[in-house]
């Protein structure tokens, strides 16, 4: 086909377990058997999203690629906070793209930690000087790097509306004071974990979005309260904004290892695409697949050092 795969897929059948909801990338199952009714099982598809827009084409190994590369990155963090990962050992049909995880409440907040400044943040601070209410110097250009990494923390949207940025206190208001500060304080010691080893790989980590829950067994609750579960996937293109180090130049959007090509063509004259009407985007042609593949592979293959198989 010259335009990809056609998505709209659907979950697929997996013996032993029953589809239980999707989010635009990931579906998510739980076992027949409901006496293992601490488990999920969270299967990445090869789906891809831009401006809130699932699109109608796959970009293939991309769910492969985001389960490797966040396995990589749980390994790399499990001295800093614990992981949702229980098991790799997975139904054939969706090997290496799913995880068998512990089943846990989600914190309702998207935990966001920047480094740099540009997207949402960038927005945020041009309106009011602030981001969440994080007073910044003045001055700052697209893609600067901040004075320290921020907790830019926002709610989750529903389908097909944007993520809010709030100020910490509404966190507060949302799941304690308590819980709000682990939040903040465990996000920023990951970023700076995963700044520090993507910068050994030649790659600035501008931000990234992290998503945590709790054991409602709560098996693992400590003297401050429920433990913090990492969760959901971390420190992908999809989560994450990489900039090659050696092309980095505040003063304009960086080039990345993300979506930047879908985005691109998506808002140039060819795609005919009209961003501000309410209607769904257009297949992709092959070539932009292509090098949106490439790019993730790229990403995977840069910071873990491994090749991508
Ligand atoms: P949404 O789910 O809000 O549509 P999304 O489009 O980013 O967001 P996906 O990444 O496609 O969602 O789906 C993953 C879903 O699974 C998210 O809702 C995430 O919070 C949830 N999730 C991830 N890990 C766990 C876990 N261990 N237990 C329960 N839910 C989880
Ligand atoms: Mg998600």
């Amino acid at each position: 086909s010259t335009q990809g795969e056609t998505a709209h897929q659907q979950a697929p059948a997996l013996p032993g377990w029953r589809h239980t909801y999707s989010g635009k990338i990931r579906d998510l199952y739980v076992p027949d058997d409901d006496a293992a009714d601490d488990v999920v099982l969270v299967v990445a598809s090869d789906k891809i999203s831009a401006y809130d827009h699932v699109l109608p084409t796959t970009i293939p190994d991309k769910g492969r690629v985001l389960t490797q590369l966040s396995l990589w990155w749980f390994d790399r963090l499990s001295d800093l906070v614990e992981n949702h990962v229980v098991s790799t050992d997975v139904p054939a049909e969706v090997a290496g793209r799913a995880m068998i995880c512990r089943r846990l409440e989600m914190y309702p907040v998207e935990c966001v930690a920047r480094g740099y400044l540009t997207g949402s943040g960038l927005a945020e601070y041009r309106e009011t000087g602030a981001v969440t209410g994080i007073p910044l110097p003045s001055g700052l250009r697209d893609g600067d790097r901040l004075p320290e990494p921020i907790f830019t923390p926002a709610t989750k949207a529903e389908v097909g509306e944007h993520d809010e940025n709030v100020e910490l206190a509404r966190v507060a208001d949302m799941v304690g004071r308590d819980v709000a500060e682990r939040l903040r304080a465990t996000t920023l010691a990951v970023y700076d974990r995963a700044a520090t080893l993507a910068a050994d790989a030649g790659i600035l980590l501008a931000d990234t979005k992290l998503e945590f829950g709790a054991d409602p067994a709560g098996s693992s609750a400590g003297a401050d309260g429920p433990a913090l579960i990492l969760a959901d996937e971390v420190l992908t293109p999809d989560s994450s904004r990489f900039w090659p180090a050696d092309r980095w130049q505040p003063g304009r959007s960086q080039p990345s290892y993300d979506k930047q090509f879908v985005r691109d063509w998506l808002t140039s004259p060819e795609s005919g695409w009209d961003r501000a009407a309410d209607v769904p985007p257009p297949p992709l042609p092959e070539e932009v697949v292509q090098r949106t593949r490439a790019r993730y592979v790229e990403a995977y293959e840069r910071l873990t050092g491994q090749a991508f198989t």
